[in-house]
This record gives structure tokens, C-alpha cells and sequence, in this order.
């Protein structure tokens, strides 16, 4: 935040992983030679890398982000208490929230960010100043640190990393300083060669002075006389709820919801968020997709930043809008999809697989089927002893199977059973007959990998699709019976 950019720069800290390298930085001093005296190893340590002790824990703050994040809302409540608001105070400051607002979230992010579309000179100098106004950093180191966001997602690089916490995600990333070691790497030369973005970055802590709290002052003061209520509620009070609406996007984004497209990372979609952000809450698609000027796909979805973009462009003072193709986002929604149901398939029985199941010759099949209730359907031999007494077409007909090929009255010759029918059969499998034609033609298909209709899914199994049990043969007797 604010001017120290560069130093401040993109990467983040955390106490927990700064004790832990601690830890094993000072085992691993034990072991080493005597002549490495402890003292000074640790004051080579960074202080995020030293544990919080009464004497340094002052070390360990970004003070300037304290000042601005922390103390100032504490004198901006504590005025509060003594300056009455005014309806008119009152409505100032919630449009100037919406304008500073939607400037970090249409300007510094899709436009400056991620370039999801180009703007007027105009629009970026409005976008530079009411951005100045949210007083979240200058756009230079602001995007800096998000194209690192987005290039490290959830790792040590990551400046905002939700695996550190969800209150460091929000707040704490900006509190602390963070390790020069995990500083991670993005390109912005394109910011650098932007005029406007290096006049505000050169100029930020007048311009934030001015707009965050001198300009909204003055529009209350000169307006309807309300100087202090312009201060005090337009301008510290906003900056704290821009602050923690924007302070969100890292944080609830990163923590509630759906993920669609993607649940390797951490990015989630929820209306929540989106209610509370301007619409950046569509995060899980944004990860995915991050140069479209779109969080939000829907149009009753809440996305006022890219209705914002959208009207614009209808004006002529954005264009180049850039959007994925359908095709592209429709992959990403049927993979994430499919993951799910093999992670479904994975957990349910769909009988022994055929190829890991014993041969059985047929006269063995015609002995053991004395001792245990085995029927033989399409090549593949079914104990159905449990079954017997549950069987829905009664015991007499299941009985009459028992010990013989039962594929044609399976299959329509009595009965033609039902896909779920064909299912529990398979649940009942316990070899296959030697010679058994369709059943040994299918295993040499599975073992040469040729057979293009029962594919394998992402946990290497079988998927058999509705009607596409091995057992499910053509059925033999419907011509026969209309002839
Ligand atoms: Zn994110
Ligand atoms: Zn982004």
C-alpha cells in the first residue's frame, strides 16, 4: 500500500511460516560447525523469519499499511461518535464509495491487471484518481502484486495466500511485512510504459491525500456546509469499507463457494462475494478466465463492474473488450463436472471387472451350480444365491436358470431386463466361462485396449454406460416374434 511500492512490493509473509523456517533454520545451525555462532545467524534472518518477542514485534509491521488500514478508522469511528451524519453526507459518501470502488475494480483490476479490454485516457486518468481515492496502493504496485496473485495462487509467492489464513488473506498480508524470499516475479512492463500509470505512481501520496479525504470534504463543505461530516464519513469511514470490500476479493473469494471450473486452487464463486465486491465474487471463473472483462457470465448474476466496462464501450470510451469463447469456458464447466462424477463412480460397486475375474470351464460351472445358485448370462457366470428369494420376477423364474445359459431369457427371451437389472447382475459376478464367445471377445478388446466404448475415467476405471453392461446382449427373439 501507499508509496513505499517498491520495497512494500508483491510478496507476503506469514507468521506461522516464518516460525517454521525458524525452526528448521536453527536445527539445521546446530548441526553445523561451532564456528557458526547463533547470534549472528540470526541477525542475518529477515524479521519475518524471527519469532515475535516483546522487544521486535514493532519490527514486524508494515507500519505506514497500520497507520492507513488500522489507526485511521479508529479516529475516523471516534469522530463519528461526534459529528452528526447528514442524509445528504450520508448519500455523498455512498456514491464516492461506488466511484472509488468500482475504480480498483474496473480500473486498477480488468483494465490495468489484466488488460481485459482498453479505455479512453480519460477513463484510466478517472480510474488513477478514485482508485487513489480506495487507497489500496498505487496502480503500478497494485497490479504488480495481483499479476503475482495469479501467476502463484496459494503458494509461499502468492502476496495473499489464503493457505497462510483467511485473516491474512484479508488483512494481515498487509500488516506484516513480508519475506524478501518469497517475493514473487510478474511482468509489467506495460504499466511502466503507460504515461498515466507512472504520473500516478509518482504523484500517489498527494493524489491519495487529496482524493481520500481533501476532495470528499470539500464536496460536503462547499455543497451543504458539511465539512466535517465530509471528512469524517465520505472520507475515512469509506476508505475503511472500500478497504474490506475490496480486502474481500482475497479473502471470501478465495474461501466461500462453488468452484466450476477448477477445484485444484483455491478460488471459489459466490453472490456473496460478488454483492460485497462490485461483482468480482465470479472468482473461481476468474482464475480460470482472467483476461475476460467478465466475473460474472449470467446476466441477472450481480457484476456492476462489467456492466460499467460494457456501457463504456456502448459510449465509444472503452473498447476491445476481450471475452473466452463459450467452447473454452463449456470445457472447463463438463472437465470439473467430470471429475466429480469418476470421483462418484469411484465409490460405488460395479462388480468384479471381467478381466480379473477367474475362468471357469462350463462343465465346473454345471457342477458348482449344484452347490450354489450360479447363472450364466452372456459368457459370464452370476452367483445369485442371496438373490433368490428378492428376485422381483419371483422364484420360480429365477430358479429355472440356475445351472444354465440364461442369456436370451435375460435378454427378452422371458423378460427383457432393465439397465438397473443388468447392474446388480453385475454386482453378482464370480468368473467367466472359457469359450464363452461375447464375454472372451470383450476381455481380448479390455486386454488390447480396442474397445472404444468402455473407456477408462480419470481413477483408471471402467466406465459402463446405461445399457452397456457386458451382460446386455441384442435380443434375440424380437424379430422372431413379429414374423
Ligand atoms: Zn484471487
Ligand atoms: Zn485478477
Amino acid at each position: 500500500m501507499a508509496n513505499e511500492l517498491d520495497t512494500a512490493s508483491s510478496s507476503g509473509a506469514d507468521i506461522g511460516t516464518s516460525n517454521s523456517a525458524i525452526n528448521t533454520s536453527s536445527s539445521s545451525a546446530s548441526t553445523a560447525p561451532a564456528t557458526t555462532p547463533s547470534a549472528s545467524y540470526k541477525e542475518r534472518l529477515h524479521i519475518s523469519e524471527q519469532p515475535w518477542t516483546l522487544s521486535n514485534w514493532y519490527k514486524h509491521l508494515n507500519w505506514l499499511n497500520v497507520y492507513l488500514v488500522v489507526i485511521l478508522p479508529i479516529i475516523g469511528f471516534t469522530l463519528a461518535a461526534f459529528t452528526p451524519l447528514q442524509t445528504k453526507t450520508a448519500l455523498w459518501a455512498l456514491f464516492y464509495y461506488f466511484m472509488c470502488g468500482i475504480s480498483i475494480t474496473a480500473g486498477y483490476h480488468r483494465l490495468f491487471s489484466h488488460r481485459a479490454y482498453s479505455a479512453s485516457p480519460v477513463v484510466e486518468v478517472i480510474f488513477a484518481l478514485f482508485g487513489g481515492g480506495s487507497v489500496q496502493g498505487s496502480i503500478r504496485w497494485w497490479s504488480a502484486g495481483h499479476r503475482v496473485h495469479h501467476r502463484y495462487t496459494d503458494t509461499d509467492k502468492d502476496p495473499y495466500s489464503v493457505r497462510k489464513g483467511l485473516l491474512f488473506s484479508h488483512i494481515g498480508w498487509m500488516l506484516l511485512l513480508p519475506n524478501p524470499k518469497n517475493k514473487g516475479r510478474a511482468d509489467i512492463s506495460d504499466l511502466n510504459s503507460n504515461p498515466i500509470v507512472r504520473w500516478q505512481h509518482k504523484h500517489y501520496l498527494p493524489i491519495l491525500v487529496f482524493m481520500a479525504l481533501v476532495f470528499p470534504c470539500i464536496v460536503a463543505g462547499l455543497g451543504w456546509g458539511d465539512w466535517m461530516g465530509g471528512f469524517v464519513y465520505a472520507g475515512i469511514i469509506r476508505v475503511f469499507f472500500i478497504h474490506h470490500a475490496t480486502f474481500c476479493v482475497n479473502s471470501l473469494a478465495h474461501w466461500i463457494g462453488e468452484q466450476p471450473f477448477d477445484d485444484r486452487r483455491s478460488p471459489r464463486d459466490h453472490v456473496i462475494t460478488a454483492l460485497v465486491t462490485f461483482g468480482e465474487g465470479y472468482h473461481n471463473f476468474h482464475h480460470e478466465f482472467p483476461s475476460d472483462y467478465r466475473n460474472a457470465l449470467k446476466w441477472y448474476q450481480y457484476d456492476p463492474t462489467k456492466w460499467l466496462i460494457w456501457t463504456l464501450k456502448q459510449v465509444g470510451l472503452a473498447w476491445d473488450l476481450k471475452t473466452f469463447s463459450q467452447n473454452a469456458i463449456e470445457q472447463g464447466l463438463i472437465q470439473q463436472k467430470q471429475k466429480k462424477l469418476d470421483q462418484w463412480r469411484r465409490k460405488l460397486n460395479w462388480g468384479v471387472p471381467l478381466e480379473q475375474l477367474p475362468v471357469i470351464e462350463f462343465d465346473d460351472f454345471l457342477e458348482q451350480s449344484k452347490e450354489r445358485a450360479l447363472v450364466l448370462i452372456a459368457g459370464v457366470v452370476h452367483d445369485v444365491t442371496n438373490f433368490v428369494d428378492e428376485h422381483p420376477g419371483g422364484y420360480a423364474l429365477i430358479k429355472s436358470a440356475i445351472g444354465k445359459d440364461a442369456t436370451a431369457n435375460f435378454n427378452g427371451g422371458v423378460y427383457d431386463h432393465s439397465n438397473a437389472a443388468h447392474n446388480l447382475l453385475a454386482t453378482m459376478r464370480v468368473g467367466v466361462i472359457r469359450g464363452g464367445s461375447e464375454v472372451e471377445i470383450w476381455r481380448q478388446a479390455q486386454r488390447e485396449n480396442k474397445d472404444s466404448t468402455l473407456t477408462k475415467d480419470s481413477n483408471d476405471m471402467s466406465i459402463v454406460r446405461a445399457n452397456a453392461q457386458p451382460t446386455r446382449t441384442a435380443r434375440p427373439f424380437q424379430g422372431a416374434g413379429a414374423a
